[in-house]
């Protein structure tokens, strides 16, 4: 059922973070951002494997003072994820991990300082083929910007973001993706809205400070769904206070809903009702747990009787339609087998996973073939 996004993304230059290229016809990429002590090099390096087991495609990692910068060399050399460097103000922070294999600079270039500082950054990030992230937030504008809009709006937001770019333009450099973050949702669209049509460079989305894991969730969806669905955002962060490695799982939750992206287990569930033939809330917390691991997309029907059951099951590569005295599974698309309530979790993990794998061959063959 893996039909295509029918969103029409906004064309933007593509620019390459490491290995991951951004923007253009690229995959939107999803991010998230270490909360680790980045001198705990063995925290913070345990932390990103598990933000790139999870399916980050790019890590950032806040990099403060020179003694975090030599802590960044460290994890660079014992992680495999693309890394951006966050530094505020310090130029010298960002030569020295220029040079210790940054793929990313986040820092605006009207903070750094005397143009001769700036021009030392952007000179070593052409070099090396370093991109930089601008990245503007209305918690940190401008004293002037927020004199003459009187508080942050969409507008100053631009306003800000457009500075930094006539630096790096003037400069020469055009290896930028930007990101204009608010924490409220109408001056984060409003304003993503009105720089897209002034810049061709990717966009970097998020709703910062968004709140909790729920709060946080709901809020971003509702933000970058607004934006995705305009074809606008080349990638990802959902900001959430919570363990990172949730930022992870939800940015792909919410390419996987809009079709941008595909990755992994794809659930239809039914929310559960008297008429149903087993337990669907619990099955489905367990199943969800147990098949994390799996990457190959598949869609999976749980659907706890026959009122919805069978259309939904029909759709998806494997579907489970309840039924009394036992449950009927479908897969793709035709009626296979029965399955009764005992030991349900543990048959539909075994038949996910068998369908996955001949799913993961079907498309080795494809790719062997030509
Ligand atoms: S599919 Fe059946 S069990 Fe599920 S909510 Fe609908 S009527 Fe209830």
């Amino acid at each position: 059922m893996h039909h295509e996004s029918p969103i029409k993304r906004r064309k933007s230059r593509q620019i390459m973070v490491g290995k991951v290229p951004v923007g253009g016809d690229a995959p939107i990429a999803v991010q998230s951002m270490t909360n680790t002590e980045t001198c705990d090099v063995a925290a913070t390096v345990g932390q990103i494997q598990r933000l790139e087991a999870a399916g980050a495609d790019i890590v950032r990692v806040s990099v403060p003072t020179m003694e975090a910068a030599e802590a960044f060399g460290e994890i660079r050399r014992q992680v495999n994820v693309p890394l951006v460097a966050d530094i505020h103000f310090d130029y010298r922070i960002a030569l020295r991990v220029a040079d210790l294999g940054v793929d990313c600079l986040r820092i605006n270039p009207g903070n750094i300082g005397r143009e001769k500082r700036i021009r030392a950054v952007v000179d070593k990030a052409r070099d090396l083929g370093i991109p930089i992230r601008i990245g503007v937030n209305a918690g940190s504008l401008e004293k002037d910007l927020q004199k003459k809009y009187g508080e942050p709006t969409p507008e100053a937001l631009v306003e800000s973001a457009m500075r930094h770019v006539a630096i790096l333009e003037g400069l020469g450099f055009e290896d930028f993706k930007v990101s204009v973050k608010a924490s409220d949702v109408f001056m984060a669209v409003g304003a993503y809205r009105l720089l897209a049509d002034k810049i061709d460079q990717p966009l970097h989305l998020g709703i910062t400070e968004a709140g909790g894991l729920r709060s946080g969730t709901v809020k971003s969806a509702v933000g970058l769904g607004a934006l995705l669905l305009d074809g606008i955002g080349d990638t990802i962060r959902i900001s959430l206070a919570a363990d990172p490695v949730e930022e992870v799982k939800v940015g792909w939750d919410l390419l996987k809903s809009l079709k941008l992206r595909s990755k992994g287990v794809n659930f239809i569930a039914c929310p559960s009702c008297s008429r149903q033939n087993f337990d669907v809330i619990k099955t489905m917390n367990e199943l969800e747990l147990r098949v994390e691991d799996i990457t190959t997309p598949l869609d999976v029907a749980v659907i706890g009787c026959v009122v919805n059951g069978p259309g939904e099951a029909k759709e998806a590569d494997l579907g489970l339609a309840g039924g009394t005295p036992s449950n009927l599974v479908y897969v793709d698309g035709q009626p296979d087998s029965k399955l009764t309530n005992g030991s349900l979790v543990d048959d539909l993990e075994r038949l996910i996973r068998r369908k996955a794998a001949e799913k993961e061959l079907a498309e080795k063959d494809i790719i062997a073939r030509g």
